[in-house]
């Protein structure tokens, strides 16, 4: 008889640490982010975004990316991602002992000079430099398409524009392919649409990447599951944005989606507690309060504390 096949595992990357912070105007030190990303790995988040290789002067919020990389904890199973954007940045991933690069492109070529300081031609073309390299090292390789659902400066981005992209990363080395909405523009119609557009070109693993900032970033995660996502991205009490991308707010928030994939039947590898107190931790480090709502309103079904039910 045929073993069963498992259930596959819906992957939660949590991005907090890098996403999150880099975009936060508080500068955390590097041992408030080793206890932040420890705190996460407890939660047993296995896939985390650590940190960033990119210029420190561009991003300074990234400038330990090596001193970090150096302290987190490595148990088994747990893979930490890198992002880069140019050959420089993985020359710094590669020595710091990064699992897996997350490379950005970009769809529109407004936001890609201003996110990367190059034409969409030549991020393409560095992807599969960058990709090459860092297979050839033994890592796990994400081609991230950035603006997917919508650019700040260009306005509408075509379906076929982003699965033109998708695809000649497929063709360069792409283990997965992460369609980005970076200013959170898109809603669930656009994902099953841009789902269907760059399932025509390849069958890589799709992870995508929401961010909330017209409050339409849960329906987004919930359209993409529903489409075949095998990864989405999320930040532990939902901080973040991005530098380049105005008014971007943060991305949705780990506990809320870990919440309603499994009131929605959705496994995921992640424990409820020890996600909140990662979030208690960051945001106690932040001193303001994060969007995430799950460490408010408590899990369900759950006792409501004396303090609550009083209150
Ligand atoms: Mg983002």
């Amino acid at each position: 008889m045929v073993d069963p096949v498992p259930e596959p595992v819906l992957e939660v990357v949590e991005v907090g640490p890098r996403d999150g912070l880099q975009n936060e105007s508080v500068l955390l030190g590097t041992d408030a982010k080793v206890a932040y990303i420890g705190a996460l790995v407890e939660a047993g988040l296995r896939r985390i975004e650590a940190t960033s290789f990119v210029h420190p002067g561009r991003v300074p919020q990234m400038a330990d990316a090596e001193a970090v990389m150096a302290r987190v904890p490595r148990p088994d199973g747990v893979s930490y991602i890198g992002l880069v954007v140019n050959e420089r940045g993985l020359d710094r991933a590669l020595d710091a002992g990064v699992d897996e690069v997350n490379v950005v492109v970009v769809s529109t070529e407004t936001f890609c000079r201003r996110n990367q300081g190059m034409s969409v031609a030549e991020s393409v073309r560095s992807f599969g430099v960058i990709s090459a390299r860092a297979k050839a090292a033994g890592l796990r390789v994400t081609a991230t398409v950035g603006a997917s659902f919508g650019c700040p400066f260009e306005g509408e981005v075509a379906p076929e524009t982003v699965a033109g992209l998708a695809r000649q990363c497929a063709e360069s080395g792409a283990d997965e392919i992460a369609l980005a909405d970076t200013i959170g523009v898109g809603v669930p119609a656009d994902v099953t649409r841009l789902t269907a557009a760059v399932r025509e070109v390849t069958g890589l693993p799709l992870r995508f990447h929401f961010h909330n900032t017209r409050n339409t970033g849960y329906a987004n995660a919930l359209a993409a599951v529903a489409a075949g996502a095998s990864a989405l991205d999320a930040s532990a009490g939902g901080i973040g944005g991005c530098p380049f991308a105005p008014a971007a707010t943060g991305n949705i928030a780990t506990e809320d989606l870990a919440y309603a994939l499994r009131r929605s039947g959705v496994p995921v590898d992640v424990e409820l507690d020890r996600l909140l107190a990662a979030s208690a931790l960051v945001e106690a480090e932040l001193g303001a309060h994060n969007p995430a709502l799950l460490g408010r309103a408590g899990d369900f079904p759950g006792t409501l504390s004396e303090e609550r039910s009083a209150g």
